[in-house]
């Protein structure tokens, strides 16, 4: 089977734009033939950005919950929390010592921060974490400790994926066909999601619509998505309307059409949003009432991790790090 891998950092509440994305397509994908998934929880990626134990501990829980609650099946997929799997970070050092730093410092993220830095006057690296700048080993690390063949991203992260390539090649070149090398599965057709301010909807941003935002919250955040002036009766943009792009994401192509021509006929921007609103609870309604349930249940969640991360560990990652150690000249733990 092919291996299919997707995280979400546990960095806040999800959101729409993480459930559009990565989580409806991924358990989609999970029910499919001659596929072999792993979804985890990225809580060591979230320390980079965030240094809240208590905010890291409830985003843990509420994404393990979103998770289950859009039906994965954790018999049937890898369903792990990372900082539960140590070997990643073994594998993190193993790789930092074939990683080109020269390659780090092009990295995107990187290289914006430091970009940021410049236009306000700082030193390059001024309030750089070193976690940030070696973010992309973590990543290949994700990838490589399973031989995942594909990973689903968006174009912002072909990038890390061709540098998990490269460090595993390097390390195999110096050690022995240890690793496949992955490749990135483009979604040309998930969209990426507008925040409430038009940018993208990202836990950072302060933007998003919490996925399962009990239905009132979600009504009142949805009418408070960003429209330009046009009155009612005059033509709308559907271009670069934010309204119209997370409407596009929840309905069929039938109601996205009926929809574009009451953009064109003039909808008023109310109606609009209550239209929204009504297609996006339909999806989400069902789910929620799972989702309330799990969330109230931390003991069962965290069973459900715990055994996920215990299953993968004596499959795979125990096995493939006794491996490496050997391979590169380490004491053998067994
Ligand atoms: P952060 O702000 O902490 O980076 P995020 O919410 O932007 O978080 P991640 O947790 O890094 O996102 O991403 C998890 C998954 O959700 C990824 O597959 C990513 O492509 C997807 N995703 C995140 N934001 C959006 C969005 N606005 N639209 C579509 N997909 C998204």
């Amino acid at each position: 089977p092919i291996r299919v891998l997707t995280g979400i950092t546990t960095s806040g509440t999800p959101h729409l734009g993480n459930y559009v994305g990565a989580i409806r397509p991924a358990v989609a994908a999970s029910r499919g033939q001659g596929v072999e998934s792993f979804y985890f929880l990225a809580d060591y990626h979230a320390l980079i950005k965030v240094q809240d134990p208590a905010r890291v501990q409830r985003s843990t829980l509420e994404i393990a919950a979103s998770w289950l609650a859009c039906g994965l099946d954790p018999d049937k997929v890898w369903f792990y929390r990372q900082s539960d799997v140590p070997e990643v970070q073994e594998l993190t050092w193993l790789l930092t010592c074939v990683a080109g730093k020269g390659i780090l410092n092009r990295a995107h993220a990187y290289k914006a921060a430091v970009d940021k830095n410049r236009e306000a006057g700082e030193d390059d690296d001024a309030g750089i974490t070193a976690g940030l700048f070696m973010y992309p080993v973590l990543m290949a690390a994700d990838i490589l400790i399973f031989n995942a063949d594909k990973v689903p991203v968006g174009r912002d992260q072909i990038q890390h994926i061709e540098m998990a390539r490269d460090f595993g090649q390097r390390f195999n070149h110096l050690y022995g066909e240890h690793f496949a090398l992955p490749e990135a599965a483009i979604e040309e057709n998930v969209a990426t999601l507008p925040g409430l301010d038009g940018r993208k909807m990202s836990k950072s941003y302060d933007n998003t619509i919490p996925l399962f935002a009990p239905r009132e919250q979600l009504r009142k955040l949805i009418f408070s998505i960003v429209t330009d002036s046009t009155p009612p009766g005059e033509p709308k943009a559907t271009e670069g309307s934010a309204l119209f792009q997370l409407y596009q994401a929840f309905a069929s192509d039938a109601e996205t059409a009926a929809m574009r021509e009451a953009f064109e006929a003039g909808i008023g921007w109310g109606d609009a949003k209550q239209q929204l609103f009504e297609r996006i609870d339909q999806e989400i309604a069902p789910l929620r009432e799972r989702y309330e349930a799990l969330v109230a249940d931390p003991a069962r969640i965290e069973q459900v991790l715990r055994d996920g991360a215990a299953r993968l560990r004596t499959t795979y990652a125990v096995p493939l790090l006794a491996r490496l150690r050997e391979a590169v000249g380490l004491r053998d733990l067994s």
